[in-house]
């Protein structure tokens, strides 16, 4: 059976997100990275109404690096990043 982890994380609202970039200097983890630099169809994959556009100049986090701190949150001065909860099957 699989465990399940939950806790509180970042997410960008892409709609406010100027791409400056700061969110990805003040992360010490590296969790914060373009979507140009994945191999990406994730949301393929996973969005079952296909409603999510593919832009691959919007930056996502790497939940398995990301620590929780918060610091990206404080760095952002769009307000674009926020912390929600989380939860993933592993
Ligand atoms: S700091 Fe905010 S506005 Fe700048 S790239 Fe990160 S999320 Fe976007
Ligand atoms: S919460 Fe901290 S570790 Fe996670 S992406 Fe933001 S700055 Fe990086």
């Amino acid at each position: 059976m699989n465990k399940v982890m939950s806790g509180k994380v970042p997410v960008i609202n892409p709609d406010r997100c100027i791409k400056c970039s700061k969110c990805v200097s003040i992360c010490h983890a590296q969790a914060i990275i373009n979507e140009r630099s994945l191999s990406c169809s994730r949301c393929i994959k996973y969005c079952i109404a296909m409603e999510v556009p593919c832009n691959t100049d919007n930056y996502v986090f790497d939940y398995k690096k990301c620590d929780s701190c918060g610091l990206c949150v404080l760095e952002c001065d769009q307000n674009a990043i926020s912390m929600t909860d989380h939860f993933e099957k592993v």
